[in-house]
C-alpha cells in the first residue's frame, strides 16, 4: 500500500475474499465487487456481487421450526462476465492455467481497479491480460470494463464471451446459506441492436424492476474491429460471443460498457428503457474513464487528506475515505437509502442499516453536508414506522429499529446460527432502542456543523421531538429512588442481552442510554427554543406537544438514574457488579488470543456472557466518545451527581481489562477515549482500526463487507480526536492532541459555508479559509480567540502534541 494505490502481487485464493471487497467499485448509487471478470459465484473462491443503494427483497424460511422473514440488500445480475478461449479450448480460468504473472491495483486516486495476468496455458501458450474497470462516478448508472489480450507466443482462433448473468444469489455469507437466497427473476434477456444485449429482472417480494445493458466492443489500435458476432444465451444469461482471429505477438482490445438501472430511479419511464437510452449516448471506456477520473479528482479536493512522512498510514486512511465515498457520495443525495453498515460491498447483516452512521457522518458533516443532510430525511421518511413501532410496544413517540432496511421496520433477526456450536440461537439486540439516540445526535452535530436551520424547521427538529418522546415514555418514576429508570433495553455492548436466566430479554438502566437520554431530552428542549416562532407552534401543535409533557422532559433529564459507583466507576447497567469475573487469562489459554467472538465461545459451552463482566465492545466509553469531558460534567451536574473528569480515566482502564473488542467499532472509541491521557495506547488502538479491514483483524468478516463505521471512524479519530476538533455553541473549537510520531496531518472541511485547509503539528494549528463572501467564523484553540473570515489564515502556537 502506497499513499494511493492498494497493490497485490500474486493470487491467494485463501485472500480473495478479502480482497474483492477491498477492491470494489462504487458511486454510491451501485457498487461491484473486485472480483474477476471470468470468475462466478461458487466456482471456486470468487464472489462477484453487485449492489444498489436500498435495493432490497424479502424472502421467508422455516429455521429450528419458526418462520423467519429477513430483508437482503440484493445480489443484483452480474455485469463483469468476460471471458475467452483459443481454438475451441476450455474458457480461460485462473484455476486452470499456469499462473506467471498476477497483479491487481486499485488506484484510489482516480477510482480505478487493474488487473495484469500473465499465463501460459495447457498448449504451453503465453498470454497477458491487462484490464481495467471503473464504476462511474458521474454518470452513477454507468460501469466499464476494458481488458486487452496479447498473444504472446501463438497465433490462433479467439472467441471472447461478453454477457450479463441473471443467475446470481444472495450466497456471500456462509452463515446464511441455509436461507433461501434467490431474490431475482429474469424478466427479458434479449439482444438490442448489434452490439448490446439487455437483461432485466424482478426481486420477488419488493417487485423491483432492475435492468443492466451491456454494449461490447472489440478494438484494436483504437479503432473498431470487425468480428464475428453471435448472441450467447444461458439459463437467466445473456451476451454475445466475438471471433476473431489473432496473430502471434498481436492484441486485442475489448471494452464492455454497461447501464444499471432501477424502477427505484429518478427520471425513468422504465428501467430497461432508460438501460438501453443510454447505451445509445455515451461513449467509449477511454471518454467515460476520463469524466470518471475528472470527477474523483472534483471529490478528493473537498476530501483531501494528507499525513506528511507516512505513506502506508496515508494509504489506509485514504482507501478508507474511498470507500466510504463509495457507499455514499453525492449520487445518493437524491436516492431513498441508508448506510448499510458493511458498505454496499458484500452482504453481512444482509445490507441493513444499523446505528454506523453515528460513525460516518462526522466525517461527511465536515466535508460533503448535504450528503448528511440527504441520509438524515432517510430517518425523516421513516418517522411514521418509528412512530407505529413506538406504538405498538406502548410508548410514544418515534423507537427507531435496530436494523432497517426497505421501509423503516424492524428487520433484526429473531434467531442467529452460532458456527461455533451449529446451534440457532436467540437475537434479542433489536433491544439496542440506544440507536435513535444516534438518530437525534446526528441530527444535532448536522446542525452544530451547518447551521442549517431550515432542515431543523422542517425535518431535524420533528425528529428529535419524537424521539425524545418517546424516551420520555419509556423513563419510568421510581419512589425508592426519586429517580427516572429506563428498563429493559440493550446498551452497545452487544453481549449483554439480559440478566442471567432471566426469563426476560434486556437490562435495566444502561448508563449510555440513560446518560444520552437526558442530553437527548435538554436538545429536544433547545430544539423548541431555537426553532423560530410560527414553525414551533405549527410543529408543537401538529405533534400535540404541551408544556406538561415538555416540562417532564426537564424533570426526566434531571432525574435519569445513572448507575454511577461510590468510587466513580460508572456501572455499565444496573446490577453489571454482581456479575461474575471472567477468567481472562484462563480462556486465553484455551481459545487462543483472540477472544473476539467470546459470545460464541460461551455459547459452543453452554454458558452465555451475560452472567460474566465481559464487554463485547465499548458501551459505558462511548459516553466519553459522545460526549467532550466539559459536556458529559455538565450533564452529570444536570443529573445530581458528584463527578469529576479526574474519574474517566480509572473508567477507561475497568472497562478496557474487561473488553474483548468483538466488534471493530470498539477500537475506534478506545482510540479515541484513551488518546488524552494514554498516547501511546491510543494510537495502538489506531492502528488497530486501521487494520479493521486491510487485515480482516475480526478473522473472515472482510470478505462479507467492509466496516464501513471503523473506516470512516479512523479518519475521524484522527481529525476530531487527535486533531481535536470540536464544534459547540457556533464555534470552531480546536484543541489538538497530535501525537508527533504520526507526522503532520493536513485536511479540508467545511464549516458553516467556508472551506477550510488545516495543518495540524504537533506545534501548531494553521487554518486558511478560502475566499469567498461568506461571514466571519470564531475560533477558539486553547484560550486563544480568532475570528477568521473568508481568505484568511491563523496560526495557533499552542504546543498540541504530546
Ligand atoms: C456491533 C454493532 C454494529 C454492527 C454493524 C456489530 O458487531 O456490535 O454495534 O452496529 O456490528 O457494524
Amino acid at each position: 500500500m502506497n499513499a494511493w494505490h492498494l497493490t497485490y502481487d500474486g493470487f491467494d485464493p485463501a485472500e480473495e475474499g478479502r480482497r474483492e471487497t477491498l477492491c470494489t467499485l462504487g458511486n454510491g448509487y451501485f457498487a461491484t465487487r473486485g472480483a474477476a471478470p471470468e470468475s462466478r459465484a461458487g466456482e471456486g473462491v470468487h464472489y462477484p456481487g453487485t449492489y444498489a443503494a436500498g435495493c432490497y427483497n424479502t424472502l421467508s424460511d422455516t429455521v429450528a421450526g419458526e418462520t423467519v422473514e429477513n430483508e437482503s440488500l440484493v445480489n443484483l445480475p452480474n455485469w463483469l462476465p468476460l471471458t475467452f478461449r483459443v481454438d475451441d479450448g476450455p474458457w480461460f480460468r485462473l484455476d486452470a492455467v499456469e499462473l506467471l504473472e498476477h497483479r491487481q491495483e486499485l488506484d484510489l486516486e482516480r477510482g480505478v481497479l487493474t488487473r495484469f495476468v500473465r499465463f501460459r496455458d495447457a498448449e504451453g501458450r503465453l498470454t497477458r491480460l491487462a484490464e481495467r474497470r471503473f464504476v462511474h462516478l458521474e454518470y452513477k448508472h454507468l460501469g466499464g470494463l476494458q481488458t486487452t489480450i496479447v498473444a504472446e507466443n501463438w497465433s490462433g482462433a479467439l472467441v471472447v464471451r461478453s454477457f450479463l448473468d441473471g443467475t446470481v444469489r444472495n450466497d456471500g455469507v456462509p452463515r446464511y446459506r441455509e436461507l433461501s437466497s434467490r431474490h431475482l427473476r429474469t424478466v427479458c434477456a434479449q439482444p438490442v441492436g448489434t452490439d448490446t444485449v439487455l437483461l432485466e429482472a424482478a426481486t420477488s417480494q419488493s417487485h423491483i424492476r432492475v435492468a443492466e445493458a451491456a454494449r461490447t466492443r472489440v478494438l484494436r489500435g483504437g479503432a473498431p474491429l470487425a468480428v464475428e458476432r453471435t448472441l450467447y444465451t444461458g439459463r437467466d444469461e445473456v451476451g454475445h460471443d466475438l471471433a476473431l482471429e489473432l496473430g502471434e505477438g498481436e492484441s486485442v482490445t475489448v471494452e464492455k460498457i454497461v447501464t444499471l438501472f432501477t424502477s427505484r430511479d429518478n427520471a425513468v419511464s422504465e428501467p430497461a428503457l432508460a438501460a438501453t437510452d443510454w447505451l445509445t449516448r455515451v461513449g467509449g471506456f477511454d471518454e467515460l474513464l476520463e469524466r470518471h477520473t475528472h470527477a474523483w479528482a472534483r471529490l478528493w479536493r473537498r476530501c483531501a487528506i494528507a499525513i506528511e512522512g507516512n505513506d502506508t498510514t496515508l494509504g489506509i486512511l485514504r482507501l478508507h475515505m474511498f470507500h466510504v465515498l463509495q457507499t455514499v457520495s453525492e449520487n445518493s443525495v437524491d436516492l431513498d437509502a441508508g448506510v448499510p453498515a458493511r458498505g454496499l460491498h458484500g452482504e453481512a447483516y444482509r445490507g441493513h442499516v444499523l446505528w454506523d452512521e453515528l460513525f460516518v457522518f462526522p466525517i461527511l458533516n465536515l466535508r460533503v453536508p448535504v450528503l448528511t443532510r440527504a441520509l438524515l430525511r432517510y430517518r425523516y421518511r421513516r418517522l411514521d414506522r418509528a412512530r407505529w413501532a413506538a406504538a405498538d410496544e406502548g410508548w410514544a413517540g418515534a423507537m427507531y429499529p435496530w436494523q432497517s432496511g426497505s421501509d423503516g421496520r424492524e428487520v433484526s433477526q429473531r434467531i442467529h446460527l452460532n458456527p461455533n456450536s451449529g446451534r440457532w440461537v436467540p437475537d434479542p439486540t433489536r433491544l439496542q432502542r440506544h440507536i435513535g439516540i444516534a438518530v437525534a445526535y446526528n441530527v444535532w452535530q448536522y446542525y452544530q456543523a451547518t447551521g442549517d436551520l431550515d432542515f431543523l424547521i422542517h425535518f431535524g427538529g420533528e425528529l428529535i421531538l419524537e424521539i425524545a418522546r418517546f424516551w420520555n415514555s419509556v423513563a419510568k418514576y421510581d419512589h425508592s429512588r426519586d429517580r427516572y429508570v429506563i428498563r429493559g433495553v440493550m446498551g452497545p455492548d452487544e453481549f449483554h442481552t439480559g440478566y442471567p436466566d432471566a426469563a426476560e430479554d434486556g437490562v435495566d438502566n444502561n448508563a449510555y442510554t440513560n446518560v444520552m437520554v437526558a442530553w437527548l431530552l435538554a436538545r429536544a428542549l433547545d430544539v423548541l427554543r431555537v426553532l423560530p416562532e410560527a414553525r414551533r407552534v405549527e410543529l408543537t401543535e401538529a405533534l400535540r406537544l404541551t408544556s406538561r409533557e415538555t416540562g417532564r422532559w426537564e424533570e426526566v433529564s434531571r432525574k435519569l438514574f445513572v448507575p454511577l459507583r461510590e468510587d466513580g466507576i460508572i456501572e455499565q447497567f444496573q446490577g453489571y457488579d454482581a456479575l461474575a469475573e471472567l477468567d481472562w487469562d484462563g480462556y486465553r489459554a484455551r481459545y487462543g488470543d483472540d477472544l473476539r467472538r467470546l459470545d460464541r465461545i460461551l455459547e459452543a459451552e453452554g454458558d452465555s456472557p451475560n452472567r460474566y463482566k465481559a464487554s463485547k465492545q465499548a458501551d459505558v466509553l462511548m459516553l466519553f466518545y459522545l460526549l467532550s469531558a466539559d459536556e458529559l460534567g455538565e450533564l452529570l451536574e444536570r443529573l445530581g451527581y458528584r463527578w469529576d473528569a479526574a474519574m474517566i480515566p480509572a473508567n477507561i482502564e475497568y472497562y478496557l481489562a474487561r473488553t474483548c473488542h468483538g466488534s471493530t467499532l470498539s477500537a475506534v472509541v478506545h482510540a479515541w477515549v484513551l488518546a488524552r491521557a494514554h498516547r501511546h495506547q491510543a494510537l495502538d488502538y489506531f492502528l488497530e482500526a486501521l487494520r479493521s479491514d486491510v487485515a480482516d483483524v475480526q478473522g473472515g468478516t472482510t470478505p462479507e463487507g467492509i466496516h464501513l463505521a471503523a473506516m470512516a471512524g479512523s479518519i475521524d479519530v484522527l481529525q476530531r480526536c487527535f486533531g481535536g476538533v470540536e464544534l459547540r455553541e457556533d464555534e470552531l473549537r480546536l484543541d489538538p492532541y497530535w501525537p508527533s510520531e504520526l507526522g503532520v496531518l493536513q485536511f479540508t472541511m467545511r464549516y458553516r459555508k467556508h472551506t477550510l485547509k488545516l495543518r495540524v503539528s504537533s506545534r501548531r494549528v494553521h487554518v486558511a479559509a478560502n475566499t469567498g463572501a461568506h461571514r466571519p467564523i470564531r475560533i477558539r484553540c486553547r484560550g486563544e480567540y480568532a475570528e477568521l473570515g473568508p481568505g484568511e489564515t491563523v496560526t495557533f502556537h499552542a504546543p498540541t502534541g504530546r
